[in-house]
């Protein structure tokens, strides 16, 4: 009874810490907001760096061609060809594969790991069959989707800022992304252009509005978390350059960046922040991806260990370990809704090594699931919420008539394979825009936009016009 009271109290400290009510969230959409212009009008110390992406015009449907598409974000990157087939065709063929990146590499030089990418990407190639076309004389071009915070200095050029979500390589930082792994294309003998350098939430964008004429923005919730959207030009100070024609800039906002004192920051987080590669940035990020939440989970139950002895009188020595709880196993403990929490109980017997544990102890292990992602799904929507606001499709126009539909891409397997998370990030969004506009806002999974998306922009800025 006293190791109940205890957890219970645990517990009772967790959900107050990690609440989000809907009053909070507004105020963190609005904070965001502000941020955003903060990172438009080129303030250095702004959280959210508001990058110009040099994309100022969405695929249309007309492109047509053999392109090659390379993803490089996280711990799995994918290379892709697609023959387009113009306004007709569309996508006529597509193949792509993806290959998983030996930890060591993340942590190791630039110039091993672009060597094992352009290694890939060869072995790829190699594999082209007669479904895909060349022109004579051309050179192959690639659409290169890299997911971390690049400087862009044009289309096909850009700096690495830093790394993020695991990575941490010396000496890349500062350097073009696109020469490095051009270099490295040339080292396989890979006569192969890079076209277009796209962060993958400016890839999923131009995915989705190939396949939806109304998409505006576009959120990445796998591994890591970030959004781009589309800016009015003129929205745009930091912009020096001509007006491009269309008006228009895409934008990524780097909002995995954003931190603010009306963000739930528990204990939790906090501890993690501080033992994590990169401690006091990405704090967003690190309270809604895939990375995280997983980590966050296990620091609570490892709370519940020791002040509430929840699996017994010893803490058990692999709860003690960090990462040991990957968001795919809470999501998996999240979702068994069997009557004796089966699934769950299977679970913490193979991550943290307690064979037998009570109806009790599962359903708190399971509540904890609920909270975390909650909390991180609710402050997702925030954010998407907040992108609304920025570009006024968060409410019917106050000159009277309908708000235009507007599509939102989702992609990332967070968002891809967790159902309450995502079924959470879009009740809370309904619930922030109120009835009426949210009847005319689509959320839309963007299955591997990101990759077609680079291949396509590759396609518009191709060097052969
Ligand atoms: P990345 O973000 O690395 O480019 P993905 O978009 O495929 O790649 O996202 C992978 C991330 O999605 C994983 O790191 C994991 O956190 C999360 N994820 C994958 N599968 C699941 C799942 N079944 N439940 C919850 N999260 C998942
Ligand atoms: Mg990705």
């Amino acid at each position: 009874a006293e190791r109940k009271r205890r957890a219970a109290a645990v517990v009772e400290e967790v959900e107050s810490s990690l609440a989000t009510p809907t009053a909070l969230l507004r105020s963190i959409a609005d904070a965001m907001v502000t941020e955003m212009e903060r990172g438009l009008s080129g303030d250095i110390h702004a959280q959210l760096k508001m990058l110009i992406s040099y994309v100022d015009n969405l695929p249309t449907g007309d492109e047509h061609g053999l392109f090659y598409a390379l993803d490089l974000g996280g711990t799995n990157f994918r290379v892709l060809r697609v023959q387009l087939g113009g306004r007709e065709k569309r996508v006529v063929k597509q193949q792509y594969e993806e290959v998983s990146i030996p930890p060591h590499l993340m942590v190791g030089t630039s110039m091993d790991l672009f060597d094992f990418i352009a290694a890939a990407l060869a072995k790829f190639v190699d594999t082209e069959g007669e479904d895909f076309h060349l022109p004579e004389g051309r050179q192959r071009e690639l659409g290169f989707t890299f997911s971390f915070p690049v400087n862009q200095t044009s289309i096909s050029s850009g700096t690495l800022i830093k790394w993020t979500k695991g990575f941490s390589i010396n000496g890349t930082v500062g350097e073009d992304v696109v020469s490095e792994l051009s270099r490295a294309m040339e080292r396989q003998g890979l006569d192969m252009k890079v076209t277009a350098l796209v962060n993958d939430t400016v890839g999923t964008l131009a995915g989705g509005r190939y396949m939806d004429n109304d998409v505006v923005a576009a959120v990445i919730l796998g591994t890591g978390t970030n959004a781009a959207y589309v800016e009015h030009a003129n929205a745009i100070p930091k912009w020096t350059g001509l007006l491009p024609k269309s008006g228009n800039m895409v934008i990524n906002t780097e909002w995995g960046s954003f931190k603010s004192d009306k963000l739930p920051l528990s204990e939790y987080d906090k501890a993690m922040d501080f033992e994590s590669l990169n401690p006091g940035e990405q704090i967003y990020e690190k309270m809604i991806s895939g990375m995280y939440l997983g980590e966050i989970v296990r620091r609570i139950l490892l709370k519940l260990a020791h002040d509430a002895s929840l699996f017994g009188d010893v803490v058990p020595p692999k709860l003690e370990q960090p990462f040991i709880l990957r968001t795919p196993d809470m999501s998996a403990m999240h979702h068994d809704s069997s009557h004796d929490l089966k699934t769950l109980g299977a679970k913490l017997k193979d991550i943290v090594g307690v064979a037998d544990t009570s109806l009790d102890v599962r359903y708190i292990t399971r509540h904890i699931c609920d909270l975390v992602a909650e909390r991180g799904a609710r402050l997702a929507a925030a954010g998407i919420y907040s992108i609304l606001k920025k570009i006024g499709r968060d409410k019917v126009p106050s000159s009277g008539g309908k708000m235009p539909r507007t599509v939102v891409a989702l992609d990332g397997g967070l968002y891809e394979h967790y159902k309450k998370f995502s079924s959470c990030v879009e009740a809370t969004l309904t619930d922030l825009l109120g009835e009426e506009a949210s009847s005319s806002v689509v959320a839309k999974l963007a299955n591997d936009g990101s990759g077609i998306g680079a291949a396509l922009l590759a396609a518009s800025h191709s060097q052969y016009g």
